[in-house]
């Protein structure tokens, strides 16, 4: 391999500000087409109405493009902040950066939330977010040296290709014999040559003496900054302390970080063992409460589910500290050690994964018809590896899965390739074919709702049957949750801003394992508030598992145990001890009204952001297939008698399938009509002018967009 080099093309001094209460009060402009490089000032109206991370990255980005921005225009901006409370290493779970763009998957406004340490190293070299714009003609690298107070642009020569790699070389490049005070931000082969890149966010893990890498994963923002010729974000800090944001009051951030750092340490053993197994412990709930997607969402549980189950992965993965930020007491991130995959580029050496989650279990193992827990990690590997999303990579195969089955596409489209559900060895062929642009992986990485438009196009498939069968919304793929039975779930992925990803509304545990919203008021009333609550993680720069991954021992005996009110409270007082501002549990939700209200006004900006544009597929709502309702055929026949006042005895079941489609089809449009009135919105999903006035986000720019939409 080549010799790397980093001959630099681009510097620019600047002043670190001192940070205050959270805030570094600037943020960074980079435009790699001309290489400016800009300070700009953040006012006290941006930290009053857009808080931070989320809704910093928001403005900007609002600021940098226009309606008719295409994700891959010079124009279209990468924007990456932590948050006023980020950074903060003694609460569990305080490290996220929030990366949003005009989406590569989607066309419109994609946000991300990520791990590792690139936001806080970001704020503490002097920046609570980082916008950028333009492309590179060469592999660029921009380097943020904070203790140098210093950014660079190198052009890149000699770079490995595949994420890991880059990590490790930059880090241990930049570090200077110091790699922790070395963040990487990179991407891979896959997103160069598919929509559905994700980007790799690296923390130096000083126990194991390496870079670890978590994803940023949803609608191919890795795609776009492959497509702006960024070959890495490098970003270099040193000492992280509890006095790092400056609170305005360090002794209640030290009381309330104890509190809720404690809380999780005595809870997490008692509960959900994530410490221990991260998120892998979900499969088992979700394959006994029948919500595990299976062989493209038909069914939700296999007998086989157990063979990928929470002991399986307890067993695999490495033992230590694995928070991706320090002093996370939660410390769910893990990784297998000294794998050793069958296949591809690194067949036969040892290579550290990281991963996997829930969401890779079940996207490229269930969903896939594929039980094997050795598998999804090299599944695992590959994807973060080449800078692929792993939900939309499993999702897209198992679409592709059942069109080959089914007969809608055949060998001569797959070259040659056997599709059928269960088999690994296509499943893998498609993600290299991805990495390298080549073969139907090309095609598959193209994401679900182009290769719907090819499949009819090109090889005459059905377009109304992939219209039900193909899991996409918005142009993103679905997460790895059947949302059949929960209709809280079906307006949580139909509702969601940026498309079907369960960080915005994750109901499915709240509604069908918990029973905690049980009537249709309160299933429309969480789609209010769920969405609203999670957005504030993303404004502050947290993680959300904290909140009610874990829960306290008498959260069960609390008025609304689904809103996890005591730690809500802890949240209120942790924001009012950085950042001076009093807040109450009611003032978060505030916060995130204005940021989510505008968001969709955003969308809308886009071309996007009205009813029609959240419909969901039919098989996210109910049986598509005679089989899928004969595999529940006592639960579906019962709601048609007991719901639906229905007599089934003598129907046949295409008869009924198509009855109980037309119910659950009106049910999901009342559950729409009912979440738009609690929002604030008019019957075509766009806010009111009333909304936008008691919220204070009526910017003239606003008001033009819901003007230019009839709302005015
Ligand atoms: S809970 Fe897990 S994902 Fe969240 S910050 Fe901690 S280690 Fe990272």
């Amino acid at each position: 391999m080549a010799t790397f080099t980093a001959r630099e093309m681009k510097r620019f001094g600047y002043e670190k500000p001192l940070i205050e209460k959270g805030y570094a009060n600037q943020t960074l402009y980079v435009n790699l087409s001309d290489r400016d490089i800009a300070v700009r000032p953040v006012t006290e109206q941006m930290k009053e109405v857009f808080v931070g991370g989320k809704g910093f990255d928001l403005w900007l980005l609002w600021q940098a493009v226009r309606g008719s921005t295409r994700w891959n225009d010079p124009e279209n901006a990468l924007c990456i902040a932590s948050g006023p409370l980020g950074g903060t290493p003694i609460y569990p779970g305080s490290g996220k950066s929030i990366v949003t763009s005009i989406s590569a998957t989607t066309g419109s406004v994609m946000d991300s939330n990520v791990g590792g340490y690139f936001g806080p190293y970001l704020k503490f070299s002097g920046f609570d977010a980082l916008a950028i714009q333009g492309k590179s003609k060469v592999p660029a690298i921009v380097f943020i040296d904070g203790i140098e107070q210093r950014v660079h642009i190198f052009e890149a020569a000699g770079l490995p290709g595949e994420a890991h790699e880059i990590s490790a070389l930059l880090t241990d490049y930049f570090g200077g014999g110091e790699p922790k005070d070395i963040s990487v931000v990179t991407t891979g082969p896959g997103a160069r040559h598919t929509l559905i890149g994700c980007l790799n966010f690296s923390w130096y893990d000083q126990a194991r003496s390496r870079s670890r890498l978590k994803q940023a994963g949803r609608g191919g923002v890795g795609t776009v900054f492959a497509d702006k010729g960024i070959a890495a974000l490098v970003v270099r800090w040193h000492t992280v302390t509890v006095s790092s944001n400056n609170p305005a009051d360090l002794s209640a951030l030290k009381k309330v970080a104890r509190l809720h750092s404690r809380d999780v340490v005595e809870q997490d053993p008692k509960q959900n063992h994530m410490s221990s197994v991260g998120t892998a412990h979900l499969v088992t709930i979700m394959n006994d409460y029948d919500l595990l997607p299976v062989r493209n969402y038909r069914y939700g549980s296999h007998p086989d589910a157990a063979a990928m189950g929470e002991d399986v992965f307890r067993g695999l993965f490495d033992k230590g500290f694995d928070g991706c930020w320090i002093g996370c007491t939660l410390s769910c991130a893990h990784g297998v050690k000294d794998f050793v995959p069958v296949s591809g580029p690194y067949k036969g050496q040892k290579v550290f994964v990281d991963g996997p989650e829930y969401e890779t279990i079940a996207g490229c193992g269930s969903n896939l018809g594929i039980f094997d827990p050795l598998f999804v990690v090299e599944m695992n590997f590959y994807c973060d590896t080449y800078g692929l999303d792993s939900i939309s990579v499993g999702t897209g195969i198992a679409f592709a899965m059942e069109c080959f089955e089914t007969g809608l596409i055949t060998t001569a489209h797959t070259g040659g390739m056997d599709l059928s559900f269960g088999n690994r060895e296509s499943a893998l062929a498609l993600l290299h074919q991805m990495a390298t642009g080549e073969g139907f992986g090309a095609v598959v990485g193209q994401g679900v709702r182009r290769m719907k438009e090819i499949f009819s196009r090109d090889y005459g498939a059905d377009l109304a049957v992939m219209s039900d069968i193909g899991m996409e919304a918005k142009g993103l793929e679905f997460s790895e949750y059947m949302s059949k039975e929960s209709l809280a779930q079906q307006g949580g992925y139909g509702l969601a801003l940026k498309g079907p990803q369960h960080d915005e509304a994750w109901l499915i545990f709240l509604d069908m394992v918990h029973n905690f919203i049980p009537t249709f008021e309160s299933k429309a009333e969480a789609l209010h508030w769920f969405p609203l609550f999670r957005t504030w993680f993303g404004l502050c720069g947290l993680c959300k598992l904290p909140w009610n991954d874990v829960t306290p021992a008498d959260n069960k005996e609390t008025p609304e145990p689904a809103k996890v009110m005591k730690h809500v409270e802890w949240y209120a007082q942790y924001f009012s001890a950085v950042t001076g501002r009093k807040a109450l549990p009611e003032d978060l939700i505030a916060m995130s009204e204005k940021v989510y209200t505008f968001q969709r006004i955003f969308s809308l900006k886009m071309g996007f952001g009205r009813r029609v544009h959240d419909t969901i597929p039919y098989r996210a709502v109910g049986p598509v297939t005679v089989d899928e309702y004969e595999s529940r055929a006592d639960r579906y026949d019962g709601q048609l008698k007991d719901i639906y006042n229905l007599d089934v005895e003598g129907k046949e079941t295409r008869e009924k399938v198509r009855i109980l489609r037309r119910l659950r089809e009106e049910r999901y449009e009342r559950l729409k009509d009912a979440v738009y009135e609690r929002r604030g919105w008019t019957e075509d999903g766009i806010p009111t002018l009333d909304t936008v006035r008691r919220l204070g986000i009526d910017f003239p720019e606003v008001l033009e967009v819901l003007k230019a939409h009839g709302v005015a």
